[in-house]
């Protein structure tokens, strides 16, 4: 057993950040070839370029959990890798403990650091909300580990067209199906890709004022985030929460405004690189974390930060 083999997700033709992470930080590891595994073979070039000798592709259309699992299956029967690599995302989160339990593996989730050492996959995880890291070996062949998006750099390693070798759909009867699929908004980022996130709490005290969150997102290029309660009041999709229960992110800048920073969000955005906090209150726990913390009111700051993005911009 030899090499590494990433779970590749592909949107509109190009693989998704995460995928490329994983591709980056699968040949960093220096164990062995890099392969990716995806349902379209439009990306072997990318694949090539990020590192990877060869593509496995099964032609089995939109992300479903058994079909994916069974192709995926097929493909690791047939490399025998060391290490299968799925980048952090709500699929790979979904396959992973899935292929794990098939093969009677362990799993390592959320890892921001990668090392193989002495044939074992050692692999950081940040636990109790980013305040600790626990260092696990993955015991097994192969080891299984899912990586925190943004927490490995995707890096080009330039190489030519990776080897396409056809995977056949799998001929399962699957006991749940894919009956529609909710596009966000065009030109909204999800958070779980994006380098810059702007999140909004209760602080907000009304759905409609999500209007000034996603104004600076705009303005700024990025996400917009959200935390709890503002979900559970129905202010926002889910899709858009931060912390346990929610999203895992670790942008390079993440600003939060009218948010607490209950351990449940922090659990969710501790790791990001840079934190901007804006609270009226100032000893919510929230500035515990925060890089730069402005005391004031959102409203006041938040449209005055849109317009001086905005400004500087056109500059
Ligand atoms: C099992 C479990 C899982 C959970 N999972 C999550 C999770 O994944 N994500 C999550 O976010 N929460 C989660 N929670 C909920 C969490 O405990 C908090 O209740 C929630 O995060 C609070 O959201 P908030 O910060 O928006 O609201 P609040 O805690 O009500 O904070 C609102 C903040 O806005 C500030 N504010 C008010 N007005 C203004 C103003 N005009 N200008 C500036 N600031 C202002 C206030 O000072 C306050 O700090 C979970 C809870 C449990 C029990």
């Amino acid at each position: 057993m030899a090499g590494v083999l990433i779970f590749g997700e592909v949107k509109d033709g190009k693989f998704k950040k995460t995928s490329r992470e994983a591709l980056s930080i699968a040949k960093k590891l220096g164990a062995g070839d890099v392969a990716a595994f995806a349902s379209d073979r439009a990306v072997a070039e990318e694949a090539g370029r990020y590192g990877a000798k060869k593509l496995f592709v099964a032609s089995i259309g939109p992300y479903t959990t058994e079909t994916y699992a069974s192709a995926l299956q097929q493909a690791i029967a047939q490399m025998q890798p060391s290490i299968v690599l799925f980048g952090g995302t709500s699929n790979g989160r979904d396959l992973a403990p899935r292929i794990a339990a098939r093969l009677n593996v362990g799993v390592a989730s959320d890892v921001d650091r990668l090392e193989w050492t002495n044939g074992k996959l050692r692999a950081r995880r940040p636990v109790y909300s980013g305040k600790a890291f626990a260092t696990v070996e993955v015991t097994g062949t192969p080891a299984i580990a899912t990586t925190r998006p943004n927490a490995f750099p995707a890096v080009e390693s330039g190489g030519g067209a990776a080897e396409v070798v056809e995977i056949p759909a799998p001929s399962i009867e699957a006991k749940a199906k894919l009956i529609e699929t909710k596009v966000p908004e065009a030109g909204e980022l999800t958070i779980a890709e994006a380098d810059i996130i702007v999140s909004g709490g209760r602080g907000l005290k009304e759905a409609a004022n999500f209007s000034l969150i996603r104004d600076l997102a705009h303005a700024i290029g990025g996400a917009v985030g959200a935390s709890r309660a503002t979900v559970d009041a129905g202010w926002i999709d889910h899709q858009h929460q931060v912390g346990q229960t929610g999203r895992v992110v670790s942008p390079n800048l993440y600003i939060a405004a009218g948010v607490s920073g209950a351990i449940q969000h922090l659990a969710g955005m501790s790791s990001s690189k840079h934190i901007v906090a804006i609270n009226k209150d100032p000893e919510a726990p929230i500035f515990r974390v925060a890089d730069l913390g402005v005391v004031g009111d959102l409203f006041q700051i938040v449209p005055a930060l849109t317009e001086e993005v905005k400004k500087a911009k056109t500059h």
